[in-house]
Protein backbone atom coordinates (compact mmCIF):
# COMPACT_ATOMS: atom_id res chain seq x y z
CA UNK A 1 0.00 0.00 0.00
CA UNK A 2 2.93 2.29 0.19
CA UNK A 3 5.63 0.39 -0.95
CA UNK A 4 5.34 3.46 -3.97
CA UNK A 5 6.23 5.95 -1.59
CA UNK A 6 8.74 3.87 -0.22
CA UNK A 7 10.73 2.70 -3.11
CA UNK A 8 11.01 6.28 -5.10
CA UNK A 9 12.51 7.15 -1.35
CA UNK A 10 14.80 4.43 -1.59
CA UNK A 11 16.02 5.49 -5.11
CA UNK A 12 16.43 9.09 -4.22
CA UNK A 13 18.96 8.54 -1.19
CA UNK A 14 20.24 5.51 -2.66
CA UNK A 15 19.98 3.14 0.52
CA UNK A 16 19.17 -0.16 0.05
CA UNK A 17 16.09 -0.21 2.62
CA UNK A 18 14.78 1.20 5.54
CA UNK A 19 15.84 -0.37 9.13
CA UNK A 20 13.32 1.14 11.11
CA UNK A 21 14.38 1.80 14.63
CA UNK A 22 12.97 5.14 15.67
CA UNK A 23 10.25 7.73 15.04
CA UNK A 24 10.80 10.95 15.49
CA UNK A 25 8.14 13.42 16.39
CA UNK A 26 7.53 17.48 16.07
CA UNK A 27 5.05 17.62 18.93
CA UNK A 28 3.07 21.55 18.50
CA UNK A 29 0.58 20.04 15.59
CA UNK A 30 1.42 16.59 15.72
CA UNK A 31 0.83 15.60 19.39
CA UNK A 32 -0.78 18.44 20.54
CA UNK A 33 -3.58 20.15 18.83
CA UNK A 34 -1.77 23.40 20.10
CA UNK A 35 -1.11 25.45 16.56
CA UNK A 36 -4.68 27.60 16.60
CA UNK A 37 -3.35 28.83 20.25
CA UNK A 38 -0.06 29.75 18.73
CA UNK A 39 -1.05 31.23 15.73
CA UNK A 40 -3.30 33.31 17.99
CA UNK A 41 -1.08 34.31 20.49
CA UNK A 42 1.99 35.31 17.17
CA UNK A 43 -0.99 37.48 16.28
CA UNK A 44 -1.83 39.17 19.63
CA UNK A 45 1.78 39.56 20.16
CA UNK A 46 3.64 41.10 17.20
CA UNK A 47 0.00 43.69 17.15
CA UNK A 48 1.15 44.86 20.54
CA UNK A 49 4.26 45.59 19.18
CA UNK A 50 2.70 47.82 16.10
CA UNK A 51 3.67 45.03 13.69
CA UNK A 52 1.32 42.37 11.54
CA UNK A 53 1.28 38.77 11.59
CA UNK A 54 -1.66 37.15 10.67
CA UNK A 55 -2.78 34.08 12.01
CA UNK A 56 -2.15 32.04 8.40
CA UNK A 57 1.25 33.31 8.31
CA UNK A 58 2.04 32.42 11.88
CA UNK A 59 1.11 28.59 10.28
CA UNK A 60 3.78 29.26 7.44
CA UNK A 61 6.32 30.03 9.83
CA UNK A 62 5.38 26.85 12.18
CA UNK A 63 9.19 24.81 13.39
CA UNK A 64 11.27 27.75 13.43
CA UNK A 65 12.28 28.61 16.45
CA UNK A 66 10.79 32.03 18.10
CA UNK A 67 13.91 33.95 17.94
CA UNK A 68 13.88 33.72 13.84
CA UNK A 69 10.62 34.05 13.68
CA UNK A 70 10.33 37.41 14.79
CA UNK A 71 13.34 38.49 13.32
CA UNK A 72 11.62 37.64 9.70
CA UNK A 73 8.54 39.57 10.85
CA UNK A 74 10.58 42.99 12.21
CA UNK A 75 12.74 43.13 9.05
CA UNK A 76 9.34 42.92 7.30
CA UNK A 77 7.87 45.21 9.04
CA UNK A 78 9.89 48.07 10.04
CA UNK A 79 13.21 47.03 8.10
CA UNK A 80 15.77 46.19 10.69
CA UNK A 81 16.04 43.03 12.69
CA UNK A 82 15.15 43.11 16.75
CA UNK A 83 17.86 42.96 19.32
CA UNK A 84 18.49 40.34 21.73
CA UNK A 85 16.53 42.38 24.10
CA UNK A 86 13.55 42.81 22.35
CA UNK A 87 13.68 39.28 20.91
CA UNK A 88 13.37 37.94 24.61
CA UNK A 89 10.68 40.46 25.72
CA UNK A 90 8.30 39.85 22.61
CA UNK A 91 8.73 36.00 23.05
CA UNK A 92 8.17 36.23 26.61
CA UNK A 93 4.88 38.55 25.49
CA UNK A 94 3.95 35.74 22.97
CA UNK A 95 4.57 32.80 25.52
CA UNK A 96 2.34 34.65 28.17
CA UNK A 97 -0.48 34.87 26.18
CA UNK A 98 -0.78 31.30 24.90
CA UNK A 99 -0.58 30.23 28.78
CA UNK A 100 -3.50 32.49 29.01
CA UNK A 101 -5.30 30.78 26.19
CA UNK A 102 -7.23 27.10 27.52
CA UNK A 103 -4.70 24.44 27.13
CA UNK A 104 -4.23 22.71 24.40
CA UNK A 105 -5.33 19.17 24.16
CA UNK A 106 -3.29 16.07 23.08
CA UNK A 107 -3.91 15.26 19.39
CA UNK A 108 -6.59 12.85 18.53
CA UNK A 109 -4.65 9.27 18.10
CA UNK A 110 -1.32 10.56 18.80
CA UNK A 111 -1.42 8.06 22.11
CA UNK A 112 -2.64 5.19 20.93
CA UNK A 113 0.33 5.46 17.91
CA UNK A 114 2.74 6.00 20.49
CA UNK A 115 1.93 3.40 22.40
CA UNK A 116 2.15 0.99 19.62
CA UNK A 117 5.14 2.46 18.63
CA UNK A 118 6.86 2.12 21.72
CA UNK A 119 5.46 -1.37 22.43
CA UNK A 120 6.65 -2.82 18.90
CA UNK A 121 10.45 -1.86 20.83
CA UNK A 122 10.66 1.42 18.51
CA UNK A 123 12.29 4.44 20.10
CA UNK A 124 10.10 7.54 20.13
CA UNK A 125 12.23 10.66 19.57
CA UNK A 126 10.74 14.24 20.60
CA UNK A 127 12.38 16.86 18.02
CA UNK A 128 10.51 20.64 18.58
CA UNK A 129 11.50 23.81 18.03
CA UNK A 130 9.68 24.59 21.65
CA UNK A 131 10.94 26.05 24.29
CA UNK A 132 8.59 25.59 26.86
CA UNK A 133 9.81 24.51 30.56
CA UNK A 134 7.70 22.47 31.62
CA UNK A 135 7.53 20.38 27.91
CA UNK A 136 9.02 17.30 29.74
CA UNK A 137 6.16 17.66 32.75
CA UNK A 138 3.51 18.35 30.12
CA UNK A 139 4.43 14.82 27.62
CA UNK A 140 4.69 12.77 30.28
CA UNK A 141 1.14 13.90 32.14
CA UNK A 142 -0.41 13.45 28.66
CA UNK A 143 1.88 10.59 27.31
CA UNK A 144 2.99 8.39 30.21
CA UNK A 145 5.84 6.41 29.67
CA UNK A 146 6.68 7.40 26.50
CA UNK A 147 9.20 9.93 26.21
CA UNK A 148 12.63 10.56 27.82
CA UNK A 149 14.87 13.08 28.32
CA UNK A 150 18.00 12.22 26.30
CA UNK A 151 15.78 11.50 23.47
CA UNK A 152 14.49 14.79 22.91
CA UNK A 153 15.55 17.90 20.63
CA UNK A 154 14.41 21.17 22.07
CA UNK A 155 14.71 24.68 21.51
CA UNK A 156 17.43 24.63 24.15
CA UNK A 157 19.75 22.18 21.74
CA UNK A 158 19.59 23.69 18.54
CA UNK A 159 21.09 26.93 16.94
CA UNK A 160 19.57 27.14 13.27
CA UNK A 161 16.21 25.09 14.08
CA UNK A 162 13.91 23.99 11.21
CA UNK A 163 13.56 24.73 8.08
CA UNK A 164 17.44 23.68 8.86
CA UNK A 165 17.73 20.04 9.14
CA UNK A 166 19.98 20.24 12.47
CA UNK A 167 16.96 19.30 14.84
CA UNK A 168 16.43 16.02 12.98
CA UNK A 169 19.99 15.17 12.10
CA UNK A 170 20.69 16.39 16.03
CA UNK A 171 17.80 13.51 17.39
CA UNK A 172 19.05 10.81 14.88
CA UNK A 173 22.09 11.58 16.77
CA UNK A 174 21.12 11.12 19.93
CA UNK A 175 19.39 8.17 18.90
CA UNK A 176 22.41 6.47 17.75
CA UNK A 177 20.99 5.55 14.32
CA UNK A 178 21.07 6.82 10.25
CA UNK A 179 18.43 8.74 8.30
CA UNK A 180 17.21 5.37 7.07
CA UNK A 181 16.91 4.02 10.11
CA UNK A 182 13.88 6.28 11.21
CA UNK A 183 10.71 8.06 10.09
CA UNK A 184 9.83 11.75 10.60
CA UNK A 185 6.48 12.43 11.60
CA UNK A 186 5.78 16.73 10.66
CA UNK A 187 2.39 18.96 10.01
CA UNK A 188 4.34 21.89 8.76
CA UNK A 189 6.10 22.87 5.84
CA UNK A 190 9.09 24.08 7.36
CA UNK A 191 9.17 20.71 9.14
CA UNK A 192 8.88 18.65 6.45
CA UNK A 193 11.34 20.54 4.92
CA UNK A 194 13.98 19.76 7.47
CA UNK A 195 12.84 16.08 7.86
CA UNK A 196 13.68 15.31 4.03
CA UNK A 197 16.65 17.77 4.33
CA UNK A 198 18.06 15.35 7.16
CA UNK A 199 17.42 12.27 3.95
CA UNK A 200 14.65 10.76 6.83
CA UNK A 201 11.57 9.22 5.31
CA UNK A 202 9.08 12.25 6.23
CA UNK A 203 5.22 11.91 6.84
CA UNK A 204 3.12 14.76 6.85
CA UNK A 205 0.03 14.75 8.64
CA UNK A 206 -2.34 17.84 7.68
CA UNK A 207 -4.08 19.10 11.39
CA UNK A 208 -4.37 22.79 10.12
CA UNK A 209 -5.50 25.25 7.80
CA UNK A 210 -2.88 25.11 4.88
CA UNK A 211 -3.79 22.96 1.47
CA UNK A 212 -1.60 19.27 1.07
CA UNK A 213 -0.05 20.75 -1.27
CA UNK A 214 1.97 23.13 1.16
CA UNK A 215 3.40 20.06 2.35
CA UNK A 216 3.58 17.85 -0.27
CA UNK A 217 5.56 20.64 -2.40
CA UNK A 218 8.33 20.71 0.67
CA UNK A 219 8.70 17.24 -0.38
CA UNK A 220 7.00 14.93 2.33
CA UNK A 221 7.26 10.78 1.04
CA UNK A 222 3.41 10.23 2.55
CA UNK A 223 0.34 12.62 3.51
CA UNK A 224 -2.55 11.68 5.93
CA UNK A 225 -5.00 14.13 7.12
CA UNK A 226 -4.55 12.89 10.61
CA UNK A 227 -2.86 11.97 13.28
CA UNK A 228 -5.82 9.09 14.14
CA UNK A 229 -5.02 8.41 10.33
CA UNK A 230 -1.88 7.81 10.93
CA UNK A 231 -2.78 5.79 13.91
CA UNK A 232 -5.32 3.76 12.17
CA UNK A 233 -2.39 2.75 8.71
CA UNK A 234 0.54 2.43 11.46
CA UNK A 235 0.90 -1.56 11.28
CA UNK A 236 0.50 -1.56 7.78
CA UNK A 237 2.74 1.16 6.94
CA UNK A 238 5.60 -0.49 9.71
CA UNK A 239 5.24 -3.72 8.05
CA UNK A 240 5.95 -2.28 4.95
CA UNK A 241 9.20 -0.08 6.63
CA UNK A 242 10.61 -2.98 8.03
CA1 LIG B 1 4.46 21.40 14.29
Amino acid sequence: MFEKAIQSYLKEKGHNKINLKAVLFDMDGVLFDSMKNHAKAWNKAMSLYGMNLSEEEAYMHEGRTGASTINIVCMRERGFNATEEEIKEIYQTKSDIFNSLPKAEPMPGAFTLLRNIKESGLQPVLVTGSGQLSLLDNLNHHFPNIFQKEYMVTAFDVKYGKPNPEPYLMGLKKAGINANEAVVVENAPLGVKAGVAAGIFTIAVNTGPLPNSALLDEGANLLFGSMQELADNWNILRNDLI
